[in-house]
């Protein structure tokens, strides 16, 4: 799912941490690094994040702490403290990783935090994610095959549409699911959503989502039947409900699958259909 970037200024974020310090132990530290500092953060927004270019500091790599700190015990009302909790005040309703609905309630450093500790406060490094996403990706960026291994919400700016398809194959009494990514998607998008998909395991965690989703086709297209409604038309508009806030909630990857499968829209349409518990 694409995220807007956050209102908060990464750079002007980091002025502001280093002048919150100038009273404090860090004061020689932080001052020290500043410019550098800033140069990483600028260098993070003009690479989008991308661990192909954006290397650790080792320069710092001794002084993680100093880092760390700042984002597991922000002083309250403090510049980085403000940041973090609108951060965490998100209103989202699924996991932008992975598009299983439920509120998110960690953040993730797109790059983590024990590997670059100086991008663990910048906003453009950190959005919200669910807990099964997070066990899955730790501290993973890529490999030396695949460089670049999670799609990035704020700068992969095609994950507004969907990216993900839903192949459903008979028999359609009892189907069985496959997520791919959309084949039509250029080379290099398609083997992030790829890799993406595999890393997070989001293909081992939906299995039991979509086997409950068509128990409940089954059940309202026989309503549907009933009352003379036209099943096309209807389970069009279950699809367009489903697809805000983003195409790629598990919901409408289901229903766009549904709608696109010619011999299971005629099996729904046409043919007895199960009496499913
Ligand atoms: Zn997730």
């Amino acid at each position: 799912m694409r995220l807007p970037v956050p209102n908060s200024c990464s750079l002007q974020l980091v002025d502001d941490v280093v002048a919150e310090r100038q009273n404090g132990v860090n004061a020689a530290f932080f001052t020290s690094i500043r410019a550098d500092w800033r140069a990483k953060v600028q260098e993070y927004i003009g690479a989008g994040g991308s661990p192909q270019f954006v290397q650790p500091w080792p320069d710092v790599a001794h002084r993680k702490n100093k880092f760390l700190n700042l984002y597991l015990s922000p002083k309250k009302a403090s510049a980085h403290g403000l940041v973090l909790d609108q951060l965490r005040d998100h209103g989202l309703n699924l996991c932008p990783a992975c598009g299983e609905a439920g509120a998110p309630n960690t953040l993730d450093h797109y790059l983590p935090k024990g590997i670059y500790p100086h991008f663990c406060i910048t906003p453009h490094n950190l959005f919200p994610m669910c807990d099964a996403c997070q066990g899955k990706k730790l501290e993973k960026t890529g490999d030396a095959a695949n460089p670049r291994f999670f799609i990035h919400p704020y700068f992969d700016v095609f994950v507004a549409e969907q990216v993900i398809k839903l192949l459903i194959d008979p028999p359609f009494d009892t189907p069985t699911f496959n997520l791919i990514p959309d084949p039509e998607l250029p080379a290099e998008q398609l083997a992030l959503v790829e890799s993406h998909v595999r890393e997070l395991a989001i293909d081992q965690r939906y299995g039991h989502f979509f086997r409950e989703q068509h128990r409940r086709l089954i059940r309202l297209v026989q309503i549907m039947r009933n009352s003379g409604l036209n099943v096309a038309d209807t389970l069009e508009m279950f699809r367009v409900n489903s697809e805000d806030p983003s195409a790629n909630s598990w919901e409408h990857v289901f229903y766009a699958a549904v709608l696109s499968n010619a011999a299971m829209l005629n099996y729904l349409e046409t043919e007895p259909l199960p009496t499913l518990p």
